[in-house]
Parts: C-alpha cells; structure tokens; sequence
C-alpha cells in the first residue's frame, strides 16, 4: 500500500478593496479639488504604499486601495459633473448620521471618469493581480429625481446609465483587471427603506439588465458585493435578515459574489441561507474577517471560520474575502482604523496596519 498525499485544495481569496487613506493625502485632499495637481505624488505615494503592504501580506490578489477615489466610491465617477447638486438621496444610519448622494439638475447624465483609469497606476505597481470595484447602476439611479425631466425622461437616463457602466466594465477587463466588483451596498439597504421588497427586485432588476450585456465569460470575471454599509462604525442596514436579501442577491447574472459574514450574529444561519439559494457557477467569496469590530482575529479564528462556511458551501465554490472597512468616503479620518486595529485580509490571515 503506498500512501498518496491528498491534493492540496486552493480556495480564492480576494480582498474587498477599500483601505484608509495616509494622513498627508487626507489633510491635501480638505485643502484642495480632487483633481488639483498637488495631489497627484501623494495618490501615487498611497497606491505605491497600500500595494507594496498588501503584496508583503501574501495576497494573490490585491486592490489599490481605492486610494484615488473621490468623493466616495458612490460618486467617484460622476464627481465634478456640472449637472448635479448635493442634495440628492438620504442614506441614514444607525448611529443618526447621513451621507447624500449627488442629484442630477439635467440630462444628459455621463460618467466624468471611469474606474480603469485608477486601474492604469495600480498596475504600474503590482506583480500580482489587480481587482478593480466599480459602483453599481442601481445606486447612481438613485441621481435621477423623483419628478424627472420633461426633455430627459427616465428610460433615456436609465439608457445612458447602463451603457457608462457597461463602458466602465469593459474598460477595467480589456485593461486586464482580475475582477471587477460591482459595490451593491444599497441592495440591503433597499429592504430597510421598502420591507415589500419592490424597491430591491427593481434594483436587482436594472443591475440584471446591464449583466446581461456581458459573456458569460465575461461573466466569470465580475463580481457583486452586499454588506450592511459600514460608516463611522455605524451600519446602514445590519438589522436587515439577510433572509430577505439573499435570494434575490443570488438572482444577479454575476459569477462571483462578494457576501460580508464575519460580521453576523449568526454565521451558520446565513450559511444556511446561501447554501439553499446559490446557483451553480456562482462563486462566493464569504468575509471571514471582521475589520469593523474591535480587535484582531487569530488566525485559528479566520481558519475555523473558512471550515465552517466550507461545511455548507461546495468547496469548488467558496472563496474568501474580508468584510469590507468603514471608510468609504475620502476624508474619512483615519481613527476608524486605528480603532479598529487596521484592515483584515484574508490571503495569508494576516493585517494590514496603516500608522496614524
Ligand atoms: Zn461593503
């Protein structure tokens, strides 16, 4: 009898993306316009620095942090647009605080950048793969106003939309991004606003209508991600079952779904969850880090949390992620990190620490 050592198993592993901001681009970036030229060495300085950090952590995937993204990942794309006010949609959260999304004034509604150009310098820089987090059309809908335009009526927005965010895609996977992860933190959201659930399906809906442009190759490299939208250590949306998310979540023509768990009360339950509802060729990528919480996870914690998802999901369709962290907005100040004790990562169970 000869004895034959089991093949090891890989199970993906990628980061969500977002990481805070070093404290010199923070205090430049409350002086000055996002696209003012003094900025440009500290972006570079803070994609350099976020991606040697993340290489030395062993990831086989990497982001650049979202270091260049301005105002928040939101908005990124159409900030500056002459087109919008301030005074768009509410986001409340748990702790009374808002954030607003931007309002569009008049058509025509275009993308000012799109999220391969943040691409082009993270490359620069890696020797591993770069995933890139673009934001979903559901939530830019959310610019378009309840009352509509007489001259630019809503079917023509949502036409113009669909096809910026299309382009965006594309961009990012002719430029070789790993993945590209479509940021659907309303989804959650929207069942807390509508419990009926009418709100969710027309957003599942609209972001299915721009999927459905895509291969299903193409298909293979795209992502979704779903989290109860951390800000401030405030959620949007954490008291939302994701009994009432889930299903329709896995309704979306993506390969790959990016679901925040480390943070649950009950694990196995959503487990449960996910197992009754994922669909064949669906890859889920499970957080089993918990950035937002206080303290850091042992690495037995994360490994024990990676064998527990792996007893109700198939392994040829489990990845792991982290939970994403609570600074999406730019001049977020770093105390959200050092409180939290820095950013999880799952690839090799270790942190990534940013100094303040
Ligand atoms: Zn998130």
């Amino acid at each position: 009898m000869t004895y034959v050592e089991p093949a090891p198993i890989a199970i993906p592993s990628e980061p969500i993306g977002s990481i805070p901001r070093p404290p010199d681009l923070l205090q430049k970036l409350a002086q000055v316009d996002s696209e003012d030229p003094a900025l440009a060495a500290l972006y570079e300085d803070a994609v350099r620095d976020t991606i040697e950090r993340f290489e030395a952590t062993g990831s086989l995937v990497i982001t650049d942090g979202e270091q260049r993204k301005y105002h928040n990942f939101l908005t990124y794309c159409v900030h500056g647009l002459p087109n919008t006010s301030a005074d768009g949609f509410k986001i409340p959260y748990s702790d009374g605080h808002t954030r607003r999304m931007l309002r569009l004034t008049r058509g025509p509604f275009r993308y000012l950048r799109y999220a391969d150009s943040y691409l082009d310098m993270a490359m620069r820089y890696a020797h591993v793969p770069v995933k890139q987090a673009v934001i979903s059309p559901s939530a830019l809908s959310l610019m378009y106003p309840a009352e509509g335009f007489p001259n630019y009526p809503r079917e023509q927005f949502i036409d113009d939309l669909l096809r910026e965010h299309e382009t965006e895609i594309r961009r990012c996977l002719q430029k070789g991004a790993h993945k590209v992860q479509i940021d659907f933190t309303e989804a959650r959201l929207a069942m807390k606003i509508d419990p009926s659930g009418q709100l969710l399906d027309s957003f599942i809906d609209l972001n299915n209508l721009a999927l459905s442009r895509f291969s299903p190759e193409e298909r293979r490299r795209i992502g979704v991600h779903t989290c109860p939208g951390g800000d401030f250590h405030a959620t949007h949306s954490a008291e939302v079952d994701y009994a009432n998310l889930l299903p329709r979540f896995f309704e979306l023509k993506a390969g790959n779904f990016y679901v925040a768990l480390a943070g649950e009360q009950d694990r196995r339950r959503v487990l449960k969850i996910i197992r009754k509802y994922l669909k064949p060729n669906q890859r889920i990528f499970v957080g089993v880090i918990a950035p937002n919480r206080a303290g850091i996870e042992s690495a037995e914690e994360v490994r024990d949390r990676v064998l527990e998802a792996s007893e109700y999901i198939p392994i040829e369709q489990l990845g792991t992620t982290d939970d994403c962290v609570d600074v999406p907005h730019c001049l977020d100040s770093l105390f959200c990190a050092s409180e939290t004790g820095g950013l999880g990562h799952p690839p090799d169970l270790s942190r990534v620490y940013f100094e303040t």
